[in-house]
This record gives C-alpha cells, structure tokens and sequence, in this order.
C-alpha cells in the first residue's frame, strides 16, 4: 500500500482538545498545511456559522464533515420534534459552511426505556422526516454507526449494514444525499466490514474517519489512540474504500483526554501528520 496523498488528511477538531476555538484552530492548521476541517456546531455557534464559513473559505480549508447532528429518540413527542428542529438548523448551518456532509449521530435509548427495536424506529423516522431539507439545502446526510458499547447513550445504530439498510430504507436503493460516515474506530472489528463498504459503493461513502484502538482502552470516550498506537489495520480499511470508489480526505479524529489533549496542538497535528504519511 502506498502511503496516502499527504494533501488529503483532515482533522476533526476535537482532536485539538476540550476547549475549542474556531480562529485557533483554523490558524494551527495553515501551520501545518492541513487543507481539510470537521468543526463542531458549538464553536461554529459562537462565531456564527456565516463567520465560521468565511475564516474557513479565506484559509482554503474544505469542511469534510459538520459534527454532529442526529440524537432522535427522546421519550415523547415533544422532545423528538425539538430533535427534529434541531438537526433542521444544523442542515441550515452545514450548508452555509459548504461541508461536504453532515454527520448524524442516531442517538440511544429514551431515558427509562429498555425499548431497543422502539428507538431505532425513532432514528428511521428522524432521518426520514429531515432528509427533504438535506437534500434541497444540498447537504448529505452521512449516517455514523457507532461501536456498540455506545448502543444505550450515543447511537443504536450500530454497523454498517444497519446503516446501509437505513439509507436504502429511506432512499431507495441509489437514492441520494444520504450516506455512511466510515470510522475506523466503530467499526474495524465488524467481519462485515468489507463487504458492507463494497456494497455503499462510492455513492455512500461520505467521511473516513481515522484513529487506532488501543490495547487496553481505559475509557469508554475518551480514550482513543493516534493512528499506529493500536491494533486497526488503517491502511487495509483505507484500501477497501478506495476500490469502492471513496476519493474524499482522511480525517483524524482522536478524542485522547489523558495524553493528546494534554500536548500542544502543534505536537498533535505534526504527529497527525507523520502517522498519516506512514501507518495509514
Ligand atoms: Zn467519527
């Protein structure tokens, strides 16, 4: 495997820390030449997305992904159209900033509730009724399964298939504007892997997220590992999706609360970086 195009690493910026600053981190990027940026909606809000939009298109960065949207299942009617409202602005505010795609975290159970198949239902229904407005503010829709020890709190939808078959659910079999988000850390252990990113095909494919999973995992978040410290084969995942037809950046995505978070930005991204050109 050759190593990628050096131009195609992203960073998600929580990469970068807990405390965000959009204008901090844009000009740490330019440092580095890091042409691609996931921002989170909070530090987009605090700037305003038309601002946020025009200090990204000034420094040439290309928003891979807007992070996030989704959480549907709430445990009555009410809370489920505020979800809904919800990711109707986060649509609004994906398409100001031109992101390649929004990223939709399906969200877990309803508080108090053991009702699995019930909240899945919620998180069909909530795609369904936002994916119009995606489609005509021209933002796609990119679906993240989520490992399966965030089942309960974060998303239930879990794998793959399970999003590939809520994507052709919603929009039939090559409709578009709705896709997957591929995150090496969710989903590398899923013996489906491969034939599932086959199947997405390069329609579907919408976001490659990368980061390694470290051998022991001492917190269930907060804990993930930069590309090359632990057991995910990154280059063969990236392989698949290329021979599926994906050309879309590579973006690092380490929440790291006890080692990353801990170093200076610069420190961060040049090991980005390095990692990128040799383990990925
Ligand atoms: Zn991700």
């Amino acid at each position: 495997m050759n190593p990628p195009d050096p131009a195609l690493l992203a960073i998600n910026t929580a990469t970068l820390g807990e405390k965000r600053n959009l204008r901090r981190e844009i000009d740490a990027l330019r440092r580095h030449n890091i042409r691609g940026i996931a921002p989170w909606r909070d530090e987009v809000a605090e700037t305003g997305a038309k601002d946020a939009a025009r200090m990204i298109r000034d420094n040439g960065l290309v928003v891979t992904g807007f992070v996030r949207a989704g959480f549907f299942p709430a445990a009555d009617r009410n809370g489920r159209r505020a979800a809904i409202d919800d990711n109707r602005r986060a649509i609004d505010d994906a398409a100001t900033l031109g992101a390649r795609c929004l990223v939709v975290v399906a969200g877990g159970l309803p508080a108090e509730s053991k009702d699995l198949p019930g909240a899945r239902e919620m998180v069909r229904d909530g795609v369904g009724e936002i994916l119009d407005h995606a489609r005509s503010s021209g933002v796609p829709l990119a679906i993240e399964p989520l490992h399966p020890m965030y089942c309960a709190d974060r998303a239930c939808v879990n794998t793959m298939k399970q999003a590939l078959d809520l994507c052709d659910e919603l929009a039939g079999r090559d409709g578009a504007g709705i896709g997957v988000a591929v995150d090496v850390y969710h989903l590398w252990w899923d013996p489906e892997l491969e034939s599932q990113i086959v199947r997405a095909g390069e329609k579907r494919l919408l976001a490659f997220h990368i980061c390694d999973w470290l051998v022991p995992t001492t917190d269930l978040l907060l804990d993930r590992g930069m590309m090359g410290d632990g057991v995910i084969d990154i280059p063969l995942i990236r392989s698949w999706m290329e021979a599926a037809g994906y050309r879309g950046m590579h973006e690092a995505e380490i929440f790291s609360k006890n080692n990353w978070w801990k170093r200076e930005p610069d420190e961060v991204l040049g090991m980005c970086r390095a990692r990128h050109q040799t383990v990925c």
